[in-house]
């Protein structure tokens, strides 16, 4: 018999990652030999660049391995600073660095610092999976606005100051976004900054994807307007989605130093510092050559398109050009109510999820996770092998719905 132990009522309103829940069911098929093909986890197929994973293993010899300052190694820091201070047009020091254990990391200590009960984020739906439950784990209410799909997913600054209330801290903005692929132009970015000013917010920029940005889309950063939005502007970012670097758990936040000490406490007090071993491999991504990231921002680039082809020609399923990061965010909902052929009803997009993955052996994630119900996402970081068979097995299972 299982002890029963009362677990703490503020884990009540908080759901598991959706995302990581379908990759893990898929990689759980694919173990028992089962021959899915995921479109689940949005994480490079890539293996890290050679030259990062050589600094790694060189710097084994030379007494990595120890604790670092619980903020993330100077050396780090300070190229962080630097890289930053470049890309926001503004200055940065390196005490206004917190390096954390990921970029998810990174944005749970930002919420559980900067939230006093009741306060308020607003966060523009389609969403990443984590912000609302983040914001609620650390006593916070997420205020979701919805983009619609024929603007291109993007909110308006109208919808953002009707959203707020005298509780309002924060606005996110996740540019390029995870899960559309929108990429906010410097006219939206413009718009949003007024009313960020207007409304005495703060901006929590996740730039996770910004170098992942592909046609005529162009990385706009809110920070770059004026002194004024860097001084409100919190910016998040690493090298998880860049340098094909997930595993190694590493992301930061450069902002406002008291609320950065104020972060470093809440990891000193849980993790300490992110691994030794990842900083310095970090350090190499940062500092060392460059190439690596124009060659997989090409191969995204191609798959992409072939993604976004094959997903248009599926009838009945539309779907927005993404312009950044590596999700299609396709247009299902024609299928929600749909029978399969021995009469089960697919009664929400969750259903069809798993109807998919069981049937068709091929995993996307729900879009209900991301905020916009009857939408499904795709990453499209893995193989055109996969790209094409894996849409092909979209495209025969929805056929037999009617
Ligand atoms: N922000 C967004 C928008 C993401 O999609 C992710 C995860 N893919 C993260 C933050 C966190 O990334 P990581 O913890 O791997 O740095
Ligand atoms: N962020 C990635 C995704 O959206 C990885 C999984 C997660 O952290 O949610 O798929």
């Amino acid at each position: 018999m299982t002890f029963p132990i009362k677990i703490a009522s503020r884990l009540d309103p908080i759901k598991p990652s959706i995302t990581l829940a379908v990759t893990a069911k898929a990689a759980k098929l694919k173990a028992d030999g089962i021959d899915v093909i995921s479109f689940g986890a949005g994480e490079p197929d890539f293996d890290t660049p050679a030259h990062i994973k050589a600094a790694a293993a060189a710097s084994l010899e030379k007494g990595v391995g120890k604790y670092t300052d619980v903020s993330g190694l100077l050396a780090l820091r300070k190229a962080i600073a630097a890289e930053l201070s470049a890309v926001h047009n503004t200055k940065i020091e390196p005490d206004q660095v917190l390096v954390s254990a990921g970029a998810k990391h990174s944005l749970f200590n930002l919420f559980m610092a900067l939230l006093d009960s009741g306060d308020e984020v607003i966060i523009p739906a389609p969403y990443w999976v984590s912000y609302p439950d983040m914001v609620m784990l650390a006593g916070g209410r997420p205020v979701i606005i919805e983009g619609k799909a024929e603007d291109d997913f993007a909110v308006t600054a109208e919808q953002v100051a009707a959203a707020c209330s005298g509780r309002t801290r924060a606005l996110v903005l996740n540019n390029p976004s995870n899960p559309t692929g929108a990429v906010y132009t410097q006219a939206q970015i413009e718009a949003l900054a007024k009313v960020v000013v207007e409304k005495d917010l703060l901006v929590i920029s996740d730039d996770i994807y910004r170098q992942l940005v592909y046609g005529d889309g162009k990385y706009v950063s809110i920070a770059a307007v004026s002194p004024e939005l860097a001084k409100r502007t919190i910016l998040v970012d690493g090298v998880s989605k860049t340098y094909a670097m997930t595993g190694w758990r590493i992301g930061y936040t450069a902002g406002p130093l008291p609320l950065i000490k104020a972060m470093a406490k809440i990891q000193g007090q849980s993790t300490s510092n992110p691994t030794h071993i990842a900083q310095v491999a970090t350090l190499a991504a940062l500092t060392g050559p460059q190439d690596c990231v124009g060659e997989m921002r090409k191969a995204f680039d191609e798959r992409r398109v072939e993604m976004v082809k094959l997903l248009r020609a599926i009838p009945h399923v539309s779907c927005r050009e993404p312009k950044g990061a590596f999700y299609a965010f396709p247009d299902l909902s024609h299928y929600i109510g749909k029978k399969t052929a021995e009469g089960a009803i697919m009664d929400d997009d969750v259903q069809l999820c798993d109807w998919l993955v069981e049937v068709g052996k091929v995993a996307v994630v729900p879009g209900s996770g991301f905020g916009a119900p009857g939408f499904v996402r795709l990453s499209y970081a893995c193989s055109m092998q996969n790209i094409r068979d894996g849409v092909g097995r979209l495209a025969s299972a929805l056929a037999k719905l009617s």
